[in-house]
């Protein structure tokens, strides 16, 4: 059994040795990642395979491609991130100038959820060591061989004084939680996220918690149906709709509910083929509880593409339900399963109304070909970050910060996102000595005769 406490002194030991501060330190530890990553790739898949049924292009697409990318950027473009910058000086400091200085803050932890068990172990890693701090990585106990996968590799490519996996389940994530960290960045639900969030305050230890909620997607009346169809198809059941920014739940504009569904339906069909559960490349629900969680939903409003599971294979079909309200139980919590339902409605100003008195949403979707209705929406609803006539896609983007707002989470990251999330940015004033302004000081009137 490892020693929790003792592994975190170890790290906080090496970082006060400031080897981590050294760019070069931290440049080579992203190529050794990058190596990491790429000389394990077929063992990846194969993890991948084994916890969720993964495709290799699933795998290779939303896991591995994203944090190799992600290297890439954030190799690109960590020497001038870490520089000091300059910023301006009010003529009230006058003599002096002034600077940002961005510094690891020492000791982080990183907890992942067993979605996209490899990317949201590692996309934060890349932060963590661009910004120069030493990490502590507790993957998802539900995902054990990518959980065992990623302790071996992290072992055999890293000092663990630098870098470490624990991996365990919730215990194990407590008592790591009961340690003082510098930095906690955490990934999963907004239950779990609170216990995170209080864990740290005894330690006024930062955070960043990306969590999840309901995301909704609207179709407006004027969307082109066909693209939109396949946009969200692909959003809404990549990962067996296991993804935290998949579009949760459907408004469609009454006049076009209709054709959208029928456009849908044939989309679901063309990505999935006829029977989805013989798709030997559809990804699994992740354990029994989740599986039968989800099943039950299939009794609200009717089903009206899909239905079909099996335990055995723990595969949800791709399922569309009609006749949904706000009343039924798939529209209580985030559904995190192949599972869409659909909801009508006749004014977009309803459909503002609803999403705005419930929990601010990690992503919102709309389907619209008309600006001032883009504008509208923007405007008057809060949710982490989106796309418009798109779903999920804003993630892959290294220049838009990825985040929640609200219940949906704190904090961002991607891009110098990452780096800024995992840096605190000291602020200096360098004051000159040739001249002192009397002002300042009490009784100035009488002068100061001191300098
Ligand atoms: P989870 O909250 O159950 O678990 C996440 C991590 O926390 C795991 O490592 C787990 O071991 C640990 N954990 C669980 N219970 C704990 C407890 N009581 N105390 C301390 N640690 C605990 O989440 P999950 O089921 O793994 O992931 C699904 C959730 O994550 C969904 O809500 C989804 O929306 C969210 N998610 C968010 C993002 C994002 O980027 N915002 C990405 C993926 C998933």
């Amino acid at each position: 059994m490892i020693n929790i406490a003792q592994l975190v002194k170890k790290q906080r030991d090496f970082f006060q040795t400031e080897r981590t501060k050294d760019l070069s330190f931290r440049i080579n530890a992203l190529e050794t990642l990058r190596q990491m990553i790429k000389e394990s790739e077929g063992d990846i898949i194969s993890a991948l395979k084994d916890d969720l049924n993964k495709s290799e292009f699933d795998a290779y697409s939303t896991e591995i491609g994203i944090v190799l990318e992600e290297i890439r950027f954030t190799l690109k473009n960590v020497e001038k991130w870490a520089r000091p910058r300059r910023v301006k000086t009010p003529l009230t400091h006058a003599g002096s100038r002034s600077y940002i200085y961005p510094e690891p803050y020492g000791v982080v932890l990183i907890i992942s959820p067993w979605n996209y068990p490899f990317q949201l172990a590692i996309a934060p890693l890349i932060g963590a060591i661009a910004a120069g701090n030493c990490a502590i990585l507790k993957p998802s106990e539900l995902t054990p061989n990518t959980s065992k996968l990623l302790a071996r590799l992290v072992k055999d490519y890293f000092q663990e004084e630098h870098i470490a996996v624990v991996e365990g389940g919730v215990e194990t994530s407590q008592m790591l939680l009961s340690e003082k960290f510098d930095y906690i960045f955490f990934t999963g639900s907004v239950p779990v996220g609170k216990i995170v969030m209080e864990a740290a305050s005894k330690h006024l230890t930062p955070v960043t918690l990306e969590l999840g909620g309901k995301s909704p997607c609207i179709v407006h009346e004027d969307a082109n149906l066909k693209l939109a169809a396949k946009r969200i198809a692909w959003g809404k059941f990549m990962n067996g709709g296991q993804t935290c920014i998949a579009p949760d739940y459907l408004y469609v504009h009454r006049s076009k509910s209709a054709d959208f569904l029928n456009q849908l339906k044939v989309t679901i069909k063309e990505l999935y083929g006829e029977a989805p559960l013989e798709n030997k490349n559809l990804t699994k629900i992740v354990s029994e509880r989740h599986f039968k969680r989800l099943e039950a939903f299939m009794k609200d409003g009717s089903v009206f593409t899909g239905g079909g599971s099996s335990l055995e294979q723990l595969k949800i079909e791709p399922t569309v339900l009609t006749g949904i309200t706000w009343d039924d139980p798939i529209m209580e919590d985030e559904i995190f399963g192949p599972i869409l339902p659909v909801l009508e409605y006749d004014d977009l100003a309803e459909v503002i109304k609803e999403i705005r008195q419930r929990p601010k949403p990690l992503a919102l979707y709309l389907f619209s070909e008309n600006r001032t209705l883009h504008d509208r929406v923007l405007g008057s609803v809060s949710f982490g970050g989106g796309c418009i006539n798109d779903t999920v896609y804003h993630i892959t983007s290294p220049y838009l910060p990825f985040g929640g707002v609200g219940s949906s989470g704190t904090g961002a990251y991607h891009g110098k996102g990452s780096f800024d999330t995992f840096s605190h940015e000291k602020s200096v004033l360098k004051q000159t000595t040739m001249f002192d302004i009397p002002i300042r000081y009490p009784n100035f009137k009488n002068g100061l005769k001191y300098i």
